[in-house]
């Protein structure tokens, strides 16, 4: 290692030790010893620090032993002419960097300034770990750039921002240089920044870049399997599985020095635009640790390569971005153009297959007025027609391609898509709209996209938008026939009523033991896949991660076991899991992955259960919040009184029907109640309940927030679980 670097890093570590020590003094001094220290939601307690040394902190004076780690970390402080042959001694001074940023961002959280302050977001909790760390497992997010510092102006900022999120980066910021940071900048351009576009600021100063690398600690413990304690595994999977790297822009301090030896041990690299010694060699990381002077307008391809990331970008012919990146990409009124259906105009899309000689592959036709006769702001009646044609297409295909229609379009930089059927609603930007961006383009995305994934059952599509009132609305009533027949199908059917059930095993790339059994009338637990789905994925693909269960013999109908069924899940588990019921959450529940819509709990001094979903955060009569739910529930595991699942399983007549079903439901958030309102009600009338009735003796956040509180709320209430068995 250069001995320059190694010489400004261990610096770097020693100054930030101090603080660390200072600001942990300062904290005990207000608060006292035994204060509570805690990133908001998270079950990883203070990530870095517990994924190396599997020490948890939970209260001030449990850093101290970890002060005194970082102190025994730190290299004694080497002149710059003093030869360091070795990466040794830099990256320990580098680790005990994070360990001691991380004491100072706890602190902040415990006295203040919180780290939560206008932009900067702090840290990242396990809900959006779960799905947003999924990403980086799935492959729909590569990895992270962690930019530190600034960008000498606005417009090179924004240039680097949108090239890694092109590449479907996320982009972690923190740091600042030359009196603005990377973050400042963007915000000046406009740019909107958040978790759902990817762009994250963390914090003005370099010690928050360990939000991102706890992120990264986190993700390997979570997905990865990775136990506390374990650093070397940790590193190394960091090191494989997640592409990440450091951007430097700006001066590097000291500080920057010996924070990106902390992530050279992770094996993430720094690319810096300024000239600082390099360190080519490889090593730690699978290719060069630093590399500088790097131009501006290089300087994300270069880290790409440097990385040794492989990225596809789908080519299409449109005259905006394309890229999974801009799929959280609001638009907001006064930066749209023209938006469409959502209530103010009739809008619908519709993907219908018709004959080979039928269609026209590639042809796109706008019927009605174009973008340009739209006043800024305005709004414009849509219909989306999209034909296909293929040898192997079939009807079911048709609302799993329909589906897709939803991603496909919001890749598109400056195009927002919601809903879906004829409830859609789409905004067009005004910088899109500037761009060149026109109706015919939102048919070019389809048709490049729908060749791009399933080209193994289609050889052709068309599309057709019309903007025109009257036609929308006469086609609108043609698709919704095609809607309801749809919705028939399913509702129809009961699981008697097949011989097959489907697997999903998507989510084992990171809940290796977790596999979905998908019944007519039970969906996937993430509420994506329904049998009919499950089905269509499988003719679609079938080497896929859908495949068919034959039932067997069964073993307990009460339960939902069968043969057949328990066979395939022993297989599938690698051997853990030897029996699962698809009714019952006491005996043998079904496995929780980390994506299920809901958790249900049972709450035992009230004979009944609670529903959680997973947009709700605040703490639940169970003791717990979604997301130590989730992290007790999820994983792949078998939690006997917990059970992950989807929303439209909570109406399904086989929910939980051999615990009691529906009727045990004595608490769910408002926000729940109301969104699923009409089913509840048909539901609870259906079972004798009353209807609407039911639904006021169920209680919620604003009558009960404890077990007990439930508990006489429901009592009161004369909830009819009062006269039910016991649960267990
Ligand atoms: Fe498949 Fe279940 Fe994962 Fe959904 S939660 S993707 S159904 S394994
Ligand atoms: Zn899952």
């Amino acid at each position: 290692m250069s001995r320059i670097i190694a010489a400004a890093a261990i610096r770097g570590a020693h100054k930030i030790a101090l603080q660390a020590e200072q600001m942990l003094a300062k904290a005990v001094a207000a608060k006292g010893d035994s204060a509570p220290v805690e990133f908001p939601n998270t079950g990883y307690f203070i990530p870095i620090i517990y994924a190396m040394t599997g020490h948890e902190v939970k209260t001030l004076a449990d850093f101290k032993p970890v002060m005194a780690r970082v102190k025994a970390l730190l290299p004694p402080t080497v002149s710059d002419h003093l030869w360091t042959p070795y990466l040794g001694p830099a990256l320990d001074a580098g680790m005990a960097t994070l360990f001691a940023e991380e004491i100072i961002e706890a602190c902040k959280y415990v006295i203040g300034p919180s780290p939560v302050n206008g932009l900067w977001l702090g840290a990242a909790d396990d809900v959006i770990l779960r799905e947003r760390g999924i990403q980086f497992v799935d492959g729909s997010a590569p990895g992270f750039a962690a930019v530190v510092g600034a960008a000498p102006d606005t417009k090179t900022a924004v240039e680097i921002a949108r090239k890694l999120q092109e590449r479907m980066l996320y982009v972690f910021m923190c740091a600042h240089d030359h009196g603005t940071s990377f973050a400042q900048q963007l915000a000046e351009a406009g740019v909107q920044m958040g978790w759902e576009t990817r762009l994250v600021p963390f914090g003005p100063e370099i010690t928050a870049a360990i939000y991102s690398l706890g992120f990264a600690a986190r993700a390997a413990m979570s997905f990865g399997g990775v136990q506390p304690g374990d650093f070397r595994r940790n590193l190394l999977y960091n090191k494989a599985r997640i592409f990440a790297f450091v951007l430097a822009l700006g001066k590097v301090t000291d500080e920057w020095y010996a924070t990106a030896a902390g992530a050279i041990n992770y094996g993430f690299p720094t690319i810096a635009d300024s000239d600082i010694p390099q360190i080519l060699p490889t090593g730690v990381c699978t290719y060069e640790h630093v590399v500088s002077s790097v131009p501006h307008d290089e300087i994300v391809e270069r880290a790409i390569v440097i990385r040794g990331l492989k990225i596809k970008v789908a080519k299409v012919p449109i005259p905006v971005a394309f890229s999974p990146a801009f799929e959280g990409e609001r638009i907001r009124k006064e930066d749209m153009h023209v938006e469409f259906g959502g209530q103010r105009t009739p809008g619908f899309e519709w993907l219908t297959s018709a004959p080979m000689d039928q269609v026209e592959d590639g042809k796109v036709e706008v019927f009605g007025a174009d973008l340009d006769s739209v006043q800024e702001g305005g709004k414009l009646p849509l219909g989306i027609v999209v034909e296909v044609a293929g040898r192997k297409m079939q009807p079911d295909f048709e609302p799993v391609l329909e589906r897709q229609i939803h991603t496909f379009l919001n890749h598109a930089q400056g195009v927002f898509h919601m809903g879906q059927r004829d409830i859609n609603w789409v905004r067009i930007s005004k910088a899109a709209f500037k761009a060149g961006f026109r109706l015919e383009h939102l048919g070019k995305i389809l048709h490049a996209m729908l060749h791009e994934h399933f080209s193994s059952i289609l050889d052709k599509v068309q599309v057709k938008v019309h903007s025109d009132e009257k036609k929308v609305l006469e086609i609108q009533d043609q698709a919704r026939k095609v809607y309801h027949e749809r919705d028939a199908r399913l509702a129809g059917m009961t699981d008697e009523s097949v011989d097959i059930f489907y697997s999903c095993t998507l989510c084992q790339s990171f809940a290796p033991n977790h596999l979905c059994v998908i019944t007519p009338q039970r969906s996937g637990l993430c509420g994506a896949y329904s049998w009919l789905d499950g089905r269509a994925a499988y003719e679609i693909n079938p080497a896929g991660a859908n495949q068919p269960i034959p039932k067997g013999a069964p073993v307990d109908a009460r339960l939902g076991q069968w043969e057949k069924v328990n066979q395939f899940i022993l297989q599938k588990s690698s051997g853990t899991i030897e029996r699962m019921s698809a009714y019952s959450m006491i005996v043998d529940p079904m496995t929780s992955c980390g994506c299920f819509e809901c958790i249900s709990a049972v709450l035992p001094s009230t004979g009944g259960i609670m529903i959680a979903p997973r947009e709700y955060p605040d703490m639940t009569p169970c003791g717990m919040k979604f997301s130590t739910l989730a992290g007790t529930v999820g994983g792949g595991r078998q939690v006997p009184g917990f059970v992950g699942h989807s929303r439209h399983y909570i109406t399904s007549p086989k929910f939980i029907s051999a615990d009691g079903g529906f009727k045990r439901i004595v608490w769910m958030p408002k926000m729940l109640k109301d969104e699923l309102h009409d089913d509840l009600v048909k539901c609870a009338s259906a079972l004798g309940l009353g209807g609407e009735e039911f639904l006021k003796k169920i209680a919620d956040e604003t009558v009960a927030t404890t077990e007990e509180q439930v508990a006489e709320f429901i009592a009161k209430a004369g909830h009819p679980v009062m006269v039910m068995d016991p649960m267990f």
